[in-house]
Formats: C-alpha cells, structure tokens, sequence
C-alpha cells in the first residue's frame, strides 16, 4: 500500500486537532483583554466633543424629558460614563493581574474514549480503503475482543484473546506506520529487540513501532489502549529489569527516533528527546557554550534517568536532573498530548518528577541550560583496593565538610575487587583538587584516568566511555540508601568484597559485582523542595545512594548472581539500621526488578501520584496494560 499519512491534524477527531492554538493561561489573557478595552471605549466616548456638545431640540416637551436633557445633568452624565470607564478598566486590570499571577492549573483535555469501530478508526487518520479494511476485520473480532471501550482489567487478558488483540494491533500499527514498525523475521525486529543494554531485556515483542512524533506516539496508544494489548516504552534502554523497556508478546514503543535537541534564543531552555544518549546531549549543548544535568556514563538514555530522578555531577548544587526540567511534553496513556510545567498541568509536573513511566508518554524534556557549568575541573584518580578503607573514612569528611562547605564539589565513587576509582569534581575552573576534596588528598594513589582538566562535562563524560565493555552482557543493579558514616561504609564494603570474589570464582570468573557509594547532600535534597518539589519526597538530610552493577555471561547464572547482590544490599540494610544510620528510601533508577522503590516514597506522595494517575490516565492503561515497571500499582 501507499505512505500512510501519519500526521492527523487534518481530521477533526485527531489527538492533535484537540490541542488548542492557544494554552490556556493565553486564552484568558485575551479575553480579558478584549473586556479590558470595553471600559476604555466607553471612557473615550464619553470625552468626546459629541457627549458634552448641547443637547439638541426637544422633539416633544415633557417637563421630564426637558429637565433630562439640562446642560447641568449631560455633565453628570458625562461623569458617570467617565467614572464607569475608569472603574471597569480598573477592575479589568485587577482581575487580569489576578488571574495572570495566581498558580495556573489547566485542566488536561478531555479523555480519548472511542467505544465504537468507527470512532477509533476515524482516529487514526488512515486513507479511506485502509479505513474500510480495517473496519472491516475488527468487526469481525469485535466479539471475540470485546470491543466495548470499557476500562481494561488485567482479568480480561486472557491468553487467547489477548494473543488475537496483539495480532490485530500490531497489524494495524504495521498499516499506520509503515517502514517505522517491525515484526519477527525482519532485520529491523532482530536489531530493535536487542538494543537493550543488558541481555536479560533481549525479549520478543509481538511487534517494534518507532514513532518520531508526539502525534505518532499519540496514534499508537490510541491503538494499544483501545484493543486493551501489553505495551512497554523504551528510551535508552539502559535498565536491566527485564519486562521495563522490552516485551515478550506486546507492543513495543521504541522512542530512539526522538533525537532533536534545541536551545531556546535566550539561551536559558534546553530541549531534548527522550531517546537520546547523554553522551549527545552534551556534545550538543558543549558547541552552544553550556549544559545540562543529566546521566554521568556517556550510552545511559535520557527518558528512563530524568523520570527516575537522575543523579548527575552536579547534584550537589542543583539537585536531581529531574528538578532541572522546566517542562514534560506527554503523550497519556489514551493518546492525548500535554505540556506539564508549573502553569499548566502542574500537578502531572510534580508527578513526573520521579514517578516513572506512570503517566504517560514523555515525548520532549525542556531543561534550564546551565551555563555556569559549561566549564568545569575534574580528575579522576586510581587507587590500589587496599586504600578503600582510608578512601571511605576520606568519604564520610566530604559529605560531612567538603560537600557542605562548597556546593560546587562532587566526586564519584566506584570499587572493583582489584582498583577504586574516585572522580573529583568541580564545578567552576581550578587549577589543582579544590580545597574541598582535602579529605582525600593524602592517600596514595596507583594513577590517573583522567588527568586533571579544565574542560568540558562533555568531555568528562565522553571520557568514561573507555570503563565499560560494549561487549553485550547480563546485567543487574541493586539500590539501597543509608546515612552517613564510615564505620558502616567499611563494614559493609568487607562484606561485598567477600561476595563479590566468591560469585566470581562460581561463575568461572564471568561474574563481577562493583561497589558505589553515591552522594547526595542536605543541599541537593533543599534544591528540589526550593524548585517545587518532586515525587520522591526525601528527607532533607545528607545521604548516600549506594549502588552495584553485576555484569555476568550466562542465563544459567541468573540466580545465584542475583543472590549475591541482593546478600550485599541486604547487609546495607542490617548493618545501617544495627548503626542507626537506616534510610528506607530505594534509589528507582538503581532499582532491581524485585525491588520496589516506589513503595519508599512517602505515602503521601503516593496518594498523590494515584490521584494525578486516575486524573491523566482515568482507564488506568499505564497500569493495566504496561508490561512492567516501576508501577503505582505494584505499592502495597
Ligand atoms: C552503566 C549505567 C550508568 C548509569 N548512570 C546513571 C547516572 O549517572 N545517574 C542516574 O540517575 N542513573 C544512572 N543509571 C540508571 C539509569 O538512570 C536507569 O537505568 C534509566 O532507566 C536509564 O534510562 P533509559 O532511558 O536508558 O531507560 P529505559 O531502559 O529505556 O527505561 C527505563 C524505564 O523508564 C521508562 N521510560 C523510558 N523512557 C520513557 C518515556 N519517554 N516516557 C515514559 N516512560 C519512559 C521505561 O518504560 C522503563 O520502565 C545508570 C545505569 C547504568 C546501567
């Protein structure tokens, strides 16, 4: 068949004839515009030479009649009109600046609800013969799929007709999207269905669509949503919990083709897609003079770490990358498409801010450019692993002097058996390691891999490329968050240094587990309350975000692997609460698959986010029908 028209703003009933040409806060402003001019229409009325001139002859003589038109009564006349300018005006302007000034909440547009063949297929925008076909062979399953438009339910998935409403689905997305979609068989499908970094999420989806729209993303879960079939979003790719960013049997939406990037001509906005690497992202923004916080491994995508949070480099002075984003565009689960930011939306803003892939679809982050972090210092060092017990007392001193002391300062933390690496990291130029790093300046170290620099956190980034295989490989990680002590941090290290050795003798020397202590600041954690807020609600306290990656070759492994990692986490857990340093909060962007960070947010926030998910997304589609995830549904 011929090239599908994908863009549907020409039919009525389409996801982006919906989006109105004006945000609402605009709308307001003109039409208080329009009845701000009234007033002062009337007040130059009044003035003009016409109203004040003499009252022209009585065509009947009424005493009344004459007394009204008395040259002492028209100049009251003209000060009641003059008065009731001045006053309408005024209480235009008023109430303009009320509204204009007031915290702005835009209610979403309405839900995408067809409940009739037709209805759907109109949305999608096909060419008339494509349109009758597929008419034609839903009618035929209408029964069988139960057709009705109601909610789904998990219960309603069974085996057979969920098997015949993938099939179906995937058919039609092959129709609509034409070169963008794939199935089992083509190069396309083996390609697409292994770009997941690990190969614990090399899965088979019944079919791989490719949307480079927001209204093509729109389109696509118009179809998963109406024929109820499993679905799961895929930015970078870069999380190993199988079932997260990959399917077997659904529908994936691979985002990899939302590549644009942009700086506003102010140069404070930074606009990205969601399947970019960070590695780009910067790349892009370094030949503009600044950046922007995000990911620290260059390949990491940028969809999954800003939903999740996402730690950066700079944390200690703006917060979480997901506190730096002015605004989500985001396709709902139903198919419409919406702006979140703190005027419009901005409950879905806050929700988004670390709720994961909850909600929607997010199709562009708008960021605030940093441009005071377009040059930076950094170096990173090597040391021997005997000096990680002396690196770790040095850790404790940063996060409870240096850190505090210079917001500017950060480092990164990563131990092997054999090495530990540290980054330090300056935000501003230096030209030796920054008085706040002096906690660490005395332990020897075996040598640098990254010299110290003035440069670029592009080129820091692009830098660390070299420290991890692009050989493909099983991959976990792990996330458990603690108090600050160092006590702790050795004990606990003495331990996974224990487990790591052992699962690497059992693997036959396959498996290797690393070990990182991630900072996060009393003043990262202010940084995101003073900016609005965001989902994880964390208590304003230093903390560290412990995190391990577990990299291993063979299937047969899985389970033992997983068991030695989760050992380790499991003694952050005994030893930081034996110490009185516990912290129950679960990094999700560091999370495993059998972890639940969500359920460790405050229940509050919790509350919240379901009631922002019902208000987005009222079939909740994002719950039913996502394969897996860091879900709402799955909180206790
Ligand atoms: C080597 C390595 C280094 C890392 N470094 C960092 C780091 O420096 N800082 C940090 O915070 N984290 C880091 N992480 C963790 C990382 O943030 C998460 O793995 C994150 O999920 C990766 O983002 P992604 O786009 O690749 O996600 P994906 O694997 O594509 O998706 C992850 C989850 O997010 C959902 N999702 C993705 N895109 C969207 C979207 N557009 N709309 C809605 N939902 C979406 C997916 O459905 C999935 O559930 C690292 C991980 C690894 C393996």
């Amino acid at each position: 068949m011929g090239a599908v028209n994908i863009n549907s703003s020409k039919n009525p009933r389409s996801p982006v004839s919906r989006t109105r040409p004006f945000p609402q806060f605009h709308r307001i402003s003109i039409y208080y515009l329009a009845f701000l001019l009234l007033p002062l229409l009337i007040l130059l009325l009044s003035l003009t030479k016409e109203n004040i001139r003499s009252p022209p002859p009585p065509s009947f003589s009424h005493p009344l009649f004459s007394y009204l038109q008395t040259p002492e009564l028209e100049i009251m006349r003209f000060h009641v009109l003059s008065l009731l300018g001045v006053g309408g005006a005024l209480i235009n302007v008023a109430y303009s600046a009320a509204i204009a000034l007031a915290p702005r909440q835009t209610n979403s547009p309405e839900p995408i609800a067809p409940t009739t063949i037709p209805d759907f297929v109109d949305l999608l925008s096909l060419d008339s013969t494509t349109a009758t076909e597929v008419a034609a062979k839903l009618n035929d399953s209408a029964a069988a799929l139960n057709l009705t438009g109601a909610p789904p339910s998990k219960a309603k998935l069974r085996k057979r007709t969920a098997d015949l409403a993938t099939e179906l689905a995937c058919w039609i997305i092959q129709l609509k999207f034409a070169g963008d979609a794939c199935q089992d068989g083509s190069t396309s499908y083996t390609t697409l269905s292994t770009l997941n970094w690990s190969k614990t999420c090399w899965l088979q989806p019944k079919c791989i669509v490719s949307p480079s729209s927001a209204s093509q993303v729109s389109v696509a879960m118009i179809i998963v949503s109406y024929l109820n079939v499993k679905y799961s979003v895929r930015s970078g790719g870069h999380t190993p919990n199988p079932g997260y960013a990959n399917s077997n049997g659904g529908v994936l939406i691979d985002m990899s083709k939302f590549q644009s990037m942009s700086l506003s001509t102010d140069g404070t906005v930074a606009s990205i897609g969601p399947g970019l690497k960070w590695v780009d992202v910067y790349n892009y923004f370094n030949q503009r003079g600044t950046t922007v916080l995000g990911g620290r491994i260059p390949d990491v995508g940028v969809g999954g770490l800003l939903l999740g949070g996402g730690l950066s480099f700079f944390a200690n002075k703006y917060g979480l990358a997901c506190d730096n984003v002015k605004n989500f565009e985001m396709v709902t689960p139903d198919g419409r498409i919406l702006n979140a930011n703190a005027g419009q939306n901005s409950d879905l803003f806050w929700a988004l801010k670390g709720g994961s892939g909850n909600f929607g679809i997010v199709t562009r982050f708008d960021m605030y450019a940093r441009n005071d972090l377009a040059q930076i210092w950094y170096e990173v060092r090597v040391y021997d692993a005997s000096q990680t017990p002396a690196i770790l007392d040095a850790v404790e001193n940063f996060q409870k002097n240096g850190e505090v002391a210079d917001t500017k300062a950060s480092f990164v933390f990563s131990a092997t058996t054999d090495v530990t690496l540290v980054g330090y990291i300056y935000g501003g130029t230096a030209s030796s390691l920054p008085s706040a790093f002096s906690a660490f300046s005395s332990i020897p170290f075996l040598g640098n891999f990254a010299l110290p620099t003035v440069g670029t956190h592009y080129q820091l980034v692009a830098s660390l490329a070299s420290a991890f295989s692009p050989i493909p490989a099983r991959h976990d990680y792990r996330a458990v968050s603690t108090g600050v002590n160092a006590t702790m941090y050795k004990t606990v290290y003495a331990f996974w240094k224990t487990q790591a050795l052992a699962i690497n003798a059992a693997t036959g020397g396959s498996a290797n587990m690393s070990f990182s202590i991630q900072s996060f600041s009393k003043s990262a954690v202010d940084y995101g309350y003073s900016n609005g807020g965001n989902a994880l609600g964390l208590v304003s306290q230093a903390q560290q975000w412990f995190t391990m990656l577990i990299d291993w070759d063979n299937a047969a492994d899985d389970t033992a692997v997983r068991a030695a990692g989760k050992a380790v986490t499991d003694k952050w857990s005994e030893v930081s609460n034996a110490l009185g340093f516990g912290n129950p909060y679960i990094y999700t962007n560091d999370a495993s698959r059998d972890q639940n960070p969500l359920a460790t947010y405050p229940a509050a926030n919790i509350a919240q986010m379901r009631t922002v998910s019902h208000k987005y997304d009222p079939r909740q589609i994002a719950q039913n029908l996502q394969s897996d995830g860091y879900l709402l549904s799955k909180v206790p």
